[in-house]
């Protein structure tokens, strides 16, 4: 295909659809995109409709198709053609197929190392066996049962995953108590998806040991009732008989006692009033309208500090491909033990719990199955088609029939309880294609069409609803990419980050007794009532994660009656200057933001984090704006007294020092921990003759100082220096901040390692402790 014809498509389209006629349906707009030749080709040459050109296609395109998270969805090559390339990896969807022999090899490496007593790495080899069994197929009725089909070789396939799961349960048991849950888990679904009914006691035998480990008295006696009843191979029982009996005793020893019968703890239920008129709110806010606000959140009685005011499980949400082996696919929660369920058909996503596994098939993972890695290269578009499959055909054509009712922003009812689907509070949400350029829009429906033409010619979607049952669904079709395109534009300012806190893997890094932790996002998902709030510099809410994906927002300040409740979209006072977060907000989110900060710094002509780049004062010592590289200008103004200064001997000086340090961090690197310690003592001392106090740079080198003296093992001087290095975190981010609370946590860890002065220090460390837990607990 020419360049010049992919560049004619987006110019027609963008001169057919210019962005001042407002009143463009988004169906005219997918017409046309689903109508155009030349498009219609492309995109069923992405999908790889036709198999025939793909590999030709494919060897003239190597170029790797990247993906921008943030506003594009499409990637354009050099030629900066707004036409997709089809993905170089459609081609090999097979490698995500569950392979039998790989599970049975893995499972006979897990076994070797199993005998060996590597019990994590037999753990490693037994996930993948699981991961690559082929998926229990529920046998034949009765009928076909004794016709000599069930050769060995099939039933070997057929309890391939079985036993995986039921030697994984044995790595669970053997690893100790806090494992026991899963091994319970695993021989569970190990007896459901075909174990062999003749060497059922073993599996069983090890479920009533972990009832008796864990007391359940009562569990593991009906556990060797099953046992004795069984109809086992008398062999297996025979051999087993002693460890029967030893259990059995052990239970009527203790079952009479009915006090140890072990209690079952039940989560704490946070206290959280449901909102009848403002689902998944609390009764201490409301939703409310007005012209300039449009629709706003606002409190209804005074707000303690730390009440919770939504309690949101996402519409949908899609999990970032790089968590995919650490995280559940369907709820986000972190796979604890590295225990899953695998996907019934593929090999690439993993499951928490069997609930999880069925919900997500049911919803939307039968028709993603396969396809995943098409679906990760248009990035945030991604969750615009999960939408569609929670939606359902049904919902979906219901809400675009109600179309001007669920888009006009007055109608803050839609969110009273039981009055409109979820589906239809989804819908509701602002999508700004409006303000949008039509090169923009352009790609956004191009990338609707695409996925629309995917969900046509891929899945069962459309098939499976009896409107579409007559053959003649295009009407259908057109209506459903355009509620695509719709909430593919709604995302952009509506997606949510769901994060969780992870370890950074960072080898180099010298770090301190501490790993260091970081919130890192996970998944991206629409929460509906929480995307009512507005955006402020400063918010006064925090948002935390429950269960994975369940949205907890409380709020970090008392509030009072009346006040409205902000989220921050991102760009936050302490992070980013004046300038850009007025420019990002206006870019990806099109309003001016008037918080008290912005309105504040505006004015000012400063900016809050400038400071921490600034350098001193000659006449007060305050803050001096570092000045703008580009102009050969060093003319800067002290922020607190407006006295002038030119700073160029200050910025020399401040780059030899700079220069000073990495020599410093090389000689750390290659272990001379004193000389280096020297040097950055020599620059904190030159930093101090021009730089502001608060200058991020002091920070940095009690840091690494710290980090010195914990090499060195003089943690109690290391302390010293975190302490310091406290000081400018909290400058700079705030005692509410995560990374405050991480800081605070180092120095804590340090004390608890120095032996100076511990008793003396308790109270210090505990109150430090509490603090740094609930900072951390609560981001
Ligand atoms: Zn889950
Ligand atoms: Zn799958
Ligand atoms: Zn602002
Ligand atoms: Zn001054």
């Amino acid at each position: 295909m020419q360049k010049p014809q992919k560049d004619k498509v987006c110019a027609e389209f963008c001169a057919r659809f210019p962005s001042y006629r407002t009143d463009i349906q988004n169906t005219e707009r997918l017409g046309f995109m689903l109508n155009h030749p030349l498009i219609r080709s492309k995109l069923n040459e992405w999908i790889g409709a036709d198999n025939k050109t793909q590999p030709e296609l494919m060897s003239k395109k190597k170029k790797e198709k990247k993906t921008n998270v943030n506003n594009q969805f499409i990637d354009t090559d050099e030629s900066n053609s707004p036409l997709p390339s089809p993905p170089t990896h459609s081609t090999n969807t097979n490698q995500y197929l569950k392979n039998p022999i790989k599970s049975k090899h893995q499972r006979e490496l897990g076994n070797e190392l199993f005998k060996n007593k590597k019990l994590h790495k037999s753990l490693e080899a037994y996930n993948e066996a699981v991961r690559f069994a082929p998926f229990y197929r529920p046998p034949p009725t009765s009928s076909t049962q004794n016709d000599g089909k069930n050769n060995d070789a099939e039933e070997e396939l057929d309890t391939l995953l079985a036993l995986s799961l039921a030697n994984r349960s044995a790595v669970y048991f053997e690893l100790g108590e806090s494992f026991h849950e899963k091994s319970l888990a695993d021989v569970d679904l190990a007896l459901k998806y075909g174990y062999p009914d003749r060497l059922k006691s073993k599996l069983l035998l090890r479920k009533a040991n972990i009832y008796v480990t864990s007391k359940q008295w009562s569990r593991a006696e009906s556990i060797i009732e099953e046992i004795r009843k069984s109809d086992d191979d008398p062999a297996t029982y025979k051999l087993n008989i002693d460890r029967i009996n030893g259990l059995s005793d052990q239970i009527h020893k203790n079952i009479s006692h009915p006090n140890s019968e072990k209690e079952i703890d039940f989560p704490d239920v946070t206290l959280f009033h449901n909102n009848e008129n403002f689902e998944n709110a609390s009764t201490g806010v409301k939703l409310s309208y007005s012209e300039d606000s449009k629709r706003f959140v606002v409190a209804v009685t005074d707000l303690k500090k730390k009440d919770i005011m939504f309690n949101e499980t996402p519409f949908a949400s899609v999990l970032l491909p790089q968590f995919y082996e650490s995280h559940c696919h369907n709820c986000h929660k972190m796979l604890e033990h590295s225990h899953f369920i695998p996907c019934k058909q593929c090999t690439q996503c993993k499951f928490c719990s069997e609930p999880c596994a069925k919900n997500a098939w049911n919803v939307y993972h039968k028709y993603e199955c396969l396809s995943l890695d098409l679906l990760h290269s248009v990035g945030i578009a991604h969750l615009a088609v999960r939408i569609i499959f929670c939606a359902g055909l049904q919902n979906i054509l219901v809400a675009v029939r109600k179309h001007d009712n669920l888009k006009d922003p007055k109608n803050i009812s839609i969110f009273q309880i039981g009055l409109n689907s979820n589906y239809e509070r989804v819908y509701s949400l602002l999508d700004h294609l409006v303000d949008m350029n039509p090169e923009d829009v352009f790609q956004y429906t191009l990338t609707a069409g695409l996925l629309t033409n995917w969900i046509v010619n891929k899945t069962s979607f459309f098939e499976e609803h009896e409107a579409c049952q007559e053959g003649n669904y295009s009407e259908t079709q057109v209506t459903v990419g355009a509620s695509m395109l719709h909430h593919i534009s709604q995302l952009i300012c509506n997606a949510h980050a769901i994060t969780d806190i992870l370890c950074d893997v960072n080898v180099n890094k010298i770090s301190l007794s501490t790993a260091d932790e970081s919130q890192q996002r996970i998944a991206t998902a629409i929460y509906p009532s929480a995307s009512m709030m507005n955006h402020s510099c400063e918010p006064n809410i925090s948002f935390t994660f429950n269960n994975g994906r369940v949205l907890l927002v409380k709020v970090t300040k008392d509030v009072s009656k009346g006040q409205e409740i902000f989220n921050c979209y991102g760009p936050h006072w302490r992070r980013m200057s004046c300038q850009l977060r007025l420019e990002s907000l206006d870019d990806q989110y099109f309003f001016k933001c008037k918080c008290f900060h912005c309105t504040e710094e505006f004015a000012r002509n400063i900016s809050f984090v400038d400071k921490f780049t600034s350098f001193k004062c000659d006449e007060c010592e305050g803050p001096v704006p570092s000045p703008d590289g580009d102009n050969q200008q060093f003319v800067s103004s002290c922020q607190t007294c407006g006295h002038e200064m030119d700073l160029h001997d200050q910025v020399l000086a401040c780059m030899y020092t700079d220069r000073l340090v990495q020599d410093a961090e090389v000689l750390l690197g290659r272990g001379n921990v004193k000389q280096a310690l020297d040097i950055f003592d020599t620059c904190e001392d030159q930093y101090s003759g021009f730089l502001y106090k608060y200058h991020s740079s002091f920070g940095q080198l009690a840091d690494i100082i710290a980090r010195c003296y914990a090499i060195l093992g003089e943690f109690s001087k290391a302390a010293e220096f975190v302490k310091k290095s406290l000081i400018y975190v909290e400058q700079r981010f705030g005692i509410e901040s995560f990374e405050y609370g991480r800081e605070v946590k180092k120095y804590v860890d340090l004390r608890s390692q120095s032996n100076v002065d511990v008793e003396c220090q308790d109270d210090e460390l505990n109150r430090l402790t509490e603090l740094y837990k609930s900072i951390l607990l609560d981001q």
